[in-house]
């Protein structure tokens, strides 16, 4: 079993690469943004209440998101590993999920970082935004403050799990397939 962590500011291109080593690596790959999406697209109260602080480019309270992301987990006994991409975000998130892996006798392999500069993320969101039409990828101001957020609170994770010997990253430019290869390198590395 494998069992990693996509880690990088919004736009890093953690959807993106999950996509390719779920397949790859036969691995479940939970998204922390998109299971959100999915409750606000459906109406539910879960996506009502997230709804109100993706609007504005703030994280979802600690305890919605570490609870939600229980009950992914929760849903797929079978899985052979799991991409975890958006989670965590905040040093509670990072304990709760050590904690939720240790309760089922599971662990955190690896953290991955994609790494790219600011100017360029943004650039790649609001290219993101005319597609998709998420609303938080359409107006740089709420782009700077997703950016504040992850400074803030996400950023010391690097170092939470640097010092668990878990930390890794990569260069988060160049074609996807590129990325996918260095990628892959350090999930090869691993086992
Ligand atoms: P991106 O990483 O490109 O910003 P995501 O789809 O991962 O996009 O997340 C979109 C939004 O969903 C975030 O800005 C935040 O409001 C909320 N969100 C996602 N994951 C978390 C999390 N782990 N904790 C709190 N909020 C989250």
């Amino acid at each position: 079993m494998i069992n990693l962590v996509l880690f990088g500011k919004p736009g890093a291109g953690k959807g993106t690469q999950a996509n390719f080593l779920k397949e790859k690596y036969d691995l479940k790959h939970i998204s922390t943004g998109d299971v959100f999406r999915f409750n606000i697209k459906n109406g539910t109260e879960l996506g009502t209440l997230a709804k109100s602080f993706i609007d504005k480019g703030e994280l979802v309270p600690d305890q919605v998101t570490i609870d939600m992301l229980n009950a992914e987990v929760e849903k797929n006994p079978e899985a052979k590993g799991f991409i975890f991409d958006g989670f965590p975000r905040t040093n509670a998130q990072a304990e709760a999920l050590d904690c939720l892996m240790e309760g089922k006798n599971m662990m955190i392999h690896a953290t991955i970082a994609l790494e790219a500069n600011d100017e360029i993320l943004i650039e790649r969101l609001l290219e993101r935004g005319k597609i998709s039409g998420r609303s938080d990828d359409q107006d740089e101001s709420k782009i700077r403050n997703r950016f504040e957020e992850y400074n803030e609170k996400t950023a010391p994770l690097i170092e939470f799990y640097k010092s668990q010997g878990k930390f890794h990253s990569v260069d988060g430019i160049g074609s996807i397939e590129e990325i996918t290869g260095r990628l892959s390198k350090v999930i090869e590395a691993l086992q």
